[in-house]
């Protein structure tokens, strides 16, 4: 172990793209910044395309805006989603959200997850505050009242005032800070891949709740969607084994047609689903941000669009602390942060644990009941009002 532990006002563990944003959020504050993240820099520097299309809401493009992120992506890697169309199973009922009064305005923008991964990380390196630090991983981590000290797989030790945890919805760093967490192995997967296809998409998003299986169609740009198709995960596994031909014949024959003749338009990727919530976001001299602290299911598409408001939270309090030259890692500060994220993200966290359990159930109880719900929820425009005006929010 070399030399004397390196001390910096605030470590941020894990530059995914919470990690990353709330570095970037703290552009002005003149903190010393530490970054740590297992992957490689090269990894980080061009980041594969990893299957993953993020719904972003307005708000979500605001912030992304204001850390000058929005701007670096390139306007084709940025689909407008006008519209989204709720099915189940066989019924030709659709639930439908659509801008309202016919206005043109989109419901939110689809972005690769690796385009917002990438801007970000360009505009971190312009940060001169911000010092990154990859191929490491946090192996050890002591907390008090008065700091935290972080030991890295190479042994290195850094020291920080305030720790923030963003090392994804199965965070080491939240088990070694004792925080626990609700952990819901779903048992299902997500796989995913983008395919060219005949029928036009129209910029309206599907989601189908089918037996056995969910399917979601992103409309990206003209004549390519995003093919979501939720399955138990040993179905997804076996999937996942056939070659190009037979997987392409196996998802067309599981859209039944609805997109027309289909080819493979990029790789594919699994995602075993989980979910979690942990018990608290803070401890002494640390916090919890992104996954670490609410990991969503996928299927409400919430979970950055939730992390990156909470980051924006923290750093704004963590600057007005710094301007009023508080200490950056108060307790009544940190406890106001997570009574305002927890407050903000509880309704959909739950609303969506409650979604996944209707929509995949197989019993005709199950079948019957969301079949109910979509029509009631046709027939209450305040609910399908409510729904859009929170995605354009
Ligand atoms: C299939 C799928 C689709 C999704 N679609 C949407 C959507 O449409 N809209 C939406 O808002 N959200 C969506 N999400 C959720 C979104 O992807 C996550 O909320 C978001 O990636 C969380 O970012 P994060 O930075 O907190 O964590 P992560 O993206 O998990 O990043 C964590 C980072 O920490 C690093 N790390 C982990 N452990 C350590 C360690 N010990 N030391 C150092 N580094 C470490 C990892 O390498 C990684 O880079 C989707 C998720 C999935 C799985």
């Amino acid at each position: 172990m070399a030399g004397s532990p390196e001390r910096f006002d605030i470590v941020v563990i894990g530059a995914g793209p919470v990690g990353l944003s709330f570095a970037a959020s703290l552009a002005q504050s003149r903190l010393k910044v530490a970054v740590i993240e297992q992957q490689p820099l090269e990894r980080l520097a061009n980041p594969a395309f990893d299957g993953r299309e993020i719904a972003l809401t307005h708000a979500s493009v605001r912030i992304l805006r204001e850390l000058g992120v929005w701007d670096a992506i390139p306007a084709s890697d940025k689909s407008p989603l006008q519209g989204a169309r709720v099915l189940n199973g066989s019924s030709p009922f659709a639930l439908c959200f659509d801008s309202p009064g016919g206005s043109r305005e989109p419901l939110g923008f689809l972005v690769p997850n690796c385009r917002i991964r990438d801007a970000l990380f360009k505009i971190i390196r312009l940060q001169d505050d911000v010092q990154l630090l990859c191929g490491h991983s946090v192996v050890g981590v002591k907390n008090s009242e008065t700091g935290a000290v972080i030991t890295l797989s190479d042994g290195r030790q850094l020291t920080a005032r305030l720790l923030v945890a963003a090392d994804s919805r199965l965070s080491a760093t939240r088990g070694l800070l004792g925080i626990g967490a609700d952990i819901n192995r779903v048992g299902s997967s997500m796989l995913i891949c983008r395919v060219r296809h005949e029928r036009a998409h129209h910029q309206i998003a599907v989601e189908w709740f089918d037996h056995h299986q969910t399917i979601a169609m992103l409309p990206l740009m003209e004549g390519v969607s995003s093919l979501l198709v939720t399955l138990r995960s040993s179905e997804a596994d076996r999937l996942l084994a056939f070659d190009d031909d037979s997987f392409l014949v196996e998802l067309t024959k599981r859209c039944r047609g609805r997109l027309g003749k289909m080819t493979l338009a990029s790789t594919r990727h699994a995602y075993p689903l989980v979910t979690t919530w942990a018990h608290r976001f803070w401890a002494p001299s640390a916090a919890l941000i992104g996954d670490a602290a609410i990991g969503m299911h996928p299927v409400t598409a919430h979970g950055f669009n939730i992390g990156l408001s909470g980051q924006k939270q923290l750093a704004h309090k963590i600057m007005t602390t710094c301007r009023d030259r508080h200490d950056i890692a108060d307790p009544d500060m940190l406890q106001r942060y997570e009574s305002r994220l927890r407050l903000s993200a509880a309704p959909l966290y739950h609303a969506t644990n409650i979604l996944v359990g209707l929509y995949s159930g197989e019993h005709p109880a199950a079948r019957l009941a969301r079949h109910a719900g979509l029509r009631l929820a046709q027939y209450l425009p305040f609910v399908r009002h409510g729904i859009s005006a929170m995605l354009r929010r």
